[in-house]
């Protein structure tokens, strides 16, 4: 446990980590304050911090995956613009700007939340290939034959590794946190 304390907005009295509200005149803990009591409790455990530094890096693995993304759809516009007219070429392409755009939202979303933003975007990644595996099996088997495949192969994976290593030191720093402070301030 970890005694942290700033003076509260209103009537200078030390307010915890653990208190929902001024226990000396009841004020609320403006939300400057609470982030304030989080960077002193970040500042108190050098894990915490380690754990959070962690995550917080990760965050441009989002970055990475809208590009990826966005750069397939550009591909697919570029390569296979004659075949346009086909269904399949308009699933894909704006199916892969669709994405793009979502891991760009989550990569936004990650500043302020980044555990839950590295959760979603390895839930997202992680069913995207599941889709693309039931929709083509043979696809994966192909793409042992070339290296091409090969390769995109190994960076799927290691993003995959990247993103699961992410979200467990989002987890880890969660429980962390819980453990310094008292579950009161949590249920706020
Ligand atoms: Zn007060």
């Amino acid at each position: 446990m970890v005694a942290i304390d700033v003076p509260c907005q209103d009537c200078g009295a030390p307010v915890g980590l653990d208190d929902p509200a001024c226990r000396a005149c009841g004020e609320l803990l403006s939300p400057d304050l609470r982030l304030a009591l989080d960077e002193r409790l970040e500042a108190a455990s050098p894990d915490l911090r380690e754990l959070r530094e962690r995550v917080r890096s990760a965050r441009y693995l989002l970055l990475v995956l809208a590009i990826a993304y966005a750069g397939v759809a550009l591909i697919y516009l570029v390569v296979d613009g004659d075949t346009a007219a086909a269904p399949s070429f308009f699933v894909e392409t704006y199916g892969h700007f669709a994405f793009a755009a979502v891991f760009l939202g989550l990569f936004v979303m990650a500043r302020w939340l980044a555990g839950a933003a590295i959760a979603l975007a390895l839930g997202l990644f992680l069913l995207l290939q599941l889709l693309d595996f039931v929709g083509n099996p043979a696809g994966l088997f192909a793409s042992f034959l070339g290296l091409l495949g090969v390769g995109r192969l190994t960076m799927k994976l290691g993003m995959l590794v990247l993103l699961c290593r992410a979200a467990v030191a989002a987890f880890r720093a969660h429980r962390l946190r819980e453990s310094l402070v008292p579950n009161r301030a949590l249920s706020l």
